[in-house]
């Protein structure tokens, strides 16, 4: 037997229908937000994501699929959503202000664990030519009202990175903080020299650190617009809170941080939904000076809690009373089908009642639609409901 890869699954049936709504919830209110949506490519050069999410990060060192195509060209399968979108935004010389979504799978060679795999789906957006509080403000909200929406027990943790002068200078003060420690894992003894910031993303390492604090170096226009963010927040309902450790895992933020957290999930993996604020990787990737804002929710996870609305299946089966009868039941089949009802029926020949409304039964039908000489007859069919047992007869035109 052939077996998926470790750390990559298959979803099928009810499961997929769960990631079916939690996608529909998203675009339903994302809609409100005026997006546009955009698919772009799964596999790209992997230049393209050492120049965006930064070379000496977790994921470009370690988590990537990449490899030399049948060209001997470097290519790599997206690690993240972002570096596709502001590619494709730059190269197709897209208009802005743009309100972008997208959906689709990412790869990340990581330990498999629950909510963690090789392949998993993210839904996020980039909202392009957007800058100040109110622009940060709207971007968090998007992301916010669909967890709501679907009923989710979330905590939004923020954080600033004050700009691309602070984020530099912060880094220094930082590398100078972690050089006198002597705790520090293999990895991050290599990520202070060279990408300080990545140590307070380390899941070992960070909750044992005190680090200096970066609004320290924040200028002043920046902490205002900080402030004044979080007070647009708490006006439209969205409660936060600070986490100065805060600062993402790629390095194209800019300013605002933030992490949506699951009350129900395990600490390693309770991060349902992350993003913030880049405006210099439109400009790093060959595009003009355009600010920007991106989130992306982590499907998978969201899947893991989310409890889906009990609605009864509605499924028409239509049975016949004999195969004499097969062409009439597809025509009701068909009619159903039209009008835009869920239906199906048996297909193979010489299946009795019995086990036509056994295959009913299996596959939760609430609808049973009998086709028999009475009801061929007359051109009507019997309709049985399976919840309350009640029947009765109607015709289909
Ligand atoms: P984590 O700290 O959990 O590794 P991350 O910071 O690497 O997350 P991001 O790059 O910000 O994650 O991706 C945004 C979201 O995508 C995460 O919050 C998470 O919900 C989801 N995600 C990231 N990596 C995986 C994965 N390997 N499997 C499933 N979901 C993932
Ligand atoms: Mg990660």
């Amino acid at each position: 037997m052939i077996t998926a890869l470790r750390g990559f699954r298959d979803i099928w049936g009810e499961d997929w229908e769960v990631f079916e709504e939690i996608i529909s919830t998203f675009k339903n209110r994302l809609r409100d937000f005026n997006v546009a949506w955009i698919e772009t490519p799964i596999l790209e050069p992997l230049e393209l994501f050492v120049r965006s999410v930064g070379e000496f990060t977790d994921i470009v060192q370690k988590q990537m699929f990449s490899f030399r195509d049948r060209g001997n060209r470097e290519v790599a399968l997206r690690p993240e959503g972002t570096a596709g979108v502001v590619r494709a935004f730059v190269e197709n010389r897209l208009s802005y202000p743009i309100r972008l979504a997208y959906f689709g799978p990412m790869f990340r060679a990581e330990r498999p664990q629950k909510g963690r795999y090789r392949q998993f789906y993210q839904l996020g957006v980039e909202f392009i030519g957007f800058s100040g509080p109110y622009a940060d403000a709207e971007g968090l909200i998007s992301a916010y009202l669909p967890l709501k929406d679907l009923g989710l027990k979330v905590k939004v943790f923020v954080n600033t990175l004050g700009g691309e002068e602070a984020k530099v200078k912060y880094s220094e003060k930082l590398r100078d903080y972690l050089m006198d420690l002597d705790f520090l894992c293999e990895d991050c003894i290599r990520r202070r020299e060279r990408n300080p910031l990545r140590v307070l993303d380390c899941k070992v390492c960070s909750p044992k650190l005190s680090p200096p604090d970066i609004l320290e170096m924040v200028p002043k226009n920046e902490r205002d617009n900080f402030d004044k963010t979080i007070r647009i927040l708490e006006k439209y309902g969205v409660p936060v809170e600070r986490d100065p450790k805060l600062v993402r895992g790629l390095d194209y933020y800019t300013g605002l941080v933030f992490e949506i957290k699951a009350e129900e999930l395990d600490a390693a993996q309770n991060t349902i939904l992350a993003g913030g604020r880049y405006d210099n990787l439109i400009y790093q990737l060959g595009g003009e000076n355009i600010p920007a804002f991106g989130w992306a929710a982590g499907i998978d996870r969201i899947s893991l809690i989310y409890k889906p609305s009990q609605k009864p299946k509605d499924l028409y089966f239509v049975v016949r009373t004999s195969d004499e009868y097969f062409e009439e039941a597809f025509e009701v089949l068909m009619i159903l089908r039209n009008s835009n009802k869920r239906a199906d029926m048996v297909f193979e020949e010489g299946k009795s009642l019995k086990a036509q409304m056994r295959r009913a039964n299996k596959l939760g039908a609430r609808w049973v639609v009998f086709v028999g000489e009475e009801e061929v007859k007359r051109g009507v069919v019997k309709v049985r409901d399976m919840e309350t047992g009640e029947e009765f007869i109607t015709s289909l035109d």
